[in-house]
């Protein structure tokens, strides 16, 4: 240091010696070699001055070479050039300090985020002269940042998933039967894969082919209804297959065309048993909130479908054990219809609905003619089969509302609420005409000639009460018999 410069900080030295201590060659130094970017506009905008990190920034060089004034806007990232924009022209006009964060390209062409803060500078006249500037490359704080909020809106988004998880599972428990859990599962898939497409395939009873119980989503790609087992590389392999976008090789059969964003087909397991598999569209997973878009991860997607796959199986397998032990209570095993206990307890709750809707219940009482004798005949097999047969054929002519049981021995039973008399006569003549008219071939032999006889009876007309309707039917049908069997009697 020259005599000069120590006599010039001598004597500021109370104020501030560190910087008093400089002169404007030592200003331009800290300037070139500040380690945050630097930049000068003249009043009209134009950048003058931009320091050694700023060049290095923008060209990539350390080189003494001005940069062009327009460099800046140039290295803009197309989507903030317009705030951009706005924010320094409305600072120029009102001659305010400002601060914006944007995206500029560095020089080996990656756009960072760059904070910019600028202020008005005057000359020595008190007339404003331009702006001068730092920037610096927020990117890593910002990517933190970002990181941080992904992570919470993650949880947030999980927790809320979850609890719609948890929601469907406590439906499925009540449900009675597998037909009443598709429109709940769509209800909550759609809530659950909101923005994604959808299908729950099940296997059907004979395990031969999977179809659509629930189905969400447009999704052209997972428009298929019916798929075979072989189809699904998820379902071959018992596991969860996950397809990354449409350039993947291993695509499953049943898609159409091809999943843009891939799929995951994630098959629903329960104790060993396979029931189906749940197949859900990827899709790029943008959550947006306040501070913009993030995206969530393909792998957090297939664990939250490989879950919501885990938890159906055990919903739907406890609902099928618990449909077997309901049918086991209400159900006939040989012939699957209703058996006595929840024909008794039906036509009891049925009369109360007819008595305070007022409307009618027909009551068929059906006894096979001469069974003794089939059975003697053809054995006890065969008239088994006979049973089978005739149960098939009444459940082929049921309409919705009409109950078919098993009233014991070769004795059936139909309720028909809703039913007058003569309308139940009419059905009941139909009936007995079915299976005059069936071929009954068991074992390859043609065991024809089986008829019945039906005795009708109706609520109010017949009996107001289950024990009195049930003996009026019961009566018609002895008439029927007496009469020579094969015909539908009233009573
Ligand atoms: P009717 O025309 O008067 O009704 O004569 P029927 O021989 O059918 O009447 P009956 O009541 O004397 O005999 C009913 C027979 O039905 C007795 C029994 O062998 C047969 N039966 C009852 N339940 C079953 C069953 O589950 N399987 C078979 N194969 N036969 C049954
Ligand atoms: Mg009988
Ligand atoms: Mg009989």
């Amino acid at each position: 240091m020259d005599k000069n410069k120590v006599a010039h900080a001598s004597k500021h030295e109370s104020l501030n010696p560190k910087i008093l201590s400089l002169d404007a060659t030592d200003f331009r130094i800290v300037a070139e070699d500040a380690p945050v970017m630097l930049w000068l506009t003249n009043a009209d905008g134009k950048v003058v001055f931009t320091n050694l990190k700023w060049k290095r920034f923008i060209s990539g060089s350390s080189g003494q070479a001005p940069l062009a004034s327009d460099a800046w806007v140039e290295a803009l990232h197309p989507d903030d050039f317009e705030p951009c924009m706005k924010t320094f022209n409305d600072a120029f006009i009102e001659h305010a300090s400002f601060q914006m964060e944007y995206r500029l390209r560095r020089a080996d062409g990656q756009y960072r985020y760059v904070l910019d803060t600028g202020e008005p500078y005057l000359n020595k006249d008190g007339k404003f002269a331009g702006f001068i500037g730092s920037s610096s490359d927020v990117t890593d704080r910002k990517n933190h940042e970002d990181q941080l909020r992904l992570s919470q809106l993650e949880l947030t988004q999980h927790n809320k998933e979850m609890q719609f998880i948890n929601e469907l599972n406590s439906y499925l428990q009540v449900c009675l039967s597998l037909d009443e859990t598709h429109p709940i599962i769509e209800h909550y898939a759609k809530k659950i894969f909101a923005d994604y497409s959808g299908v729950l395939y099940l296997f059907d009873e004979t395990h031969s082919v999977v179809e659509t119980a629930a189905r969400w989503g447009h999704d052209e790609c997972l428009s298929q209804t019916v798929i075979s087992p072989d189809d699904c590389w998820g379902l071959r392999q018992g596991k969860v297959h996950v397809v990354d976008g449409a350039d993947d090789v291993i695509v499953c059969n049943h898609i159409h065309g091809s999943c843009i964003d891939g799929y995951v087909c994630a098959p629903v397991i329960a104790q060993g048993e396979m029931i189906g598999v749940l197949t859900v569209t990827l899709g790029n997973a943008d959550i947006v909130d306040d501070a913009g878009k993030l995206r969530t991860s393909k792998e957090s997607r297939t664990r939250l479908i490989a879950m919501a796959a885990d938890n159906l199986a055990m919903a739907l397998v406890s609902l099928k054990l618990r449909e077997a032990l309901r049918n086991r209570s209400v159900r006939d095993p040989l012939t699957k219809l209703f058996n006595r206990r929840y024909l008794e307890e039906t036509l009891a709750r049925e009369l109360s609905n007819g008595k305070r809707s007022g409307q009618h219940l027909g009551y068929i009482m059906i006894d096979i003619d001469h069974f003794k004798n089939y059975n003697d005949t053809h054995g006890h097999d065969a008239g088994d089969f006979v049973l089978v047969e005739i149960a098939e054929l009444l459940r082929s002519k049921l309409r919705s509302g009409d109950i078919a049981c098993r009233f014991g021995g070769e004795e059936l039973v139909l309720i028909m609420p809703g039913a007058s008399k003569e309308i139940a006569a009419i059905r009941a003549e139909s009936m007995r005409e079915a299976i005059e008219q069936h071929e009954f071939v068991y074992q390859g032999n043609n065991l024809n000639g089986v008829t019945v006889s039906l005795g009708v009876a109706e609520y109010p007309r017949d009996g107001d009460t289950s024990m009195v309707l049930m003996k009026a039917a019961d009566t018609a049908l002895y008439r029927a018999k007496d009469g020579g069997r094969n015909q539908v009697a009233l009573a």
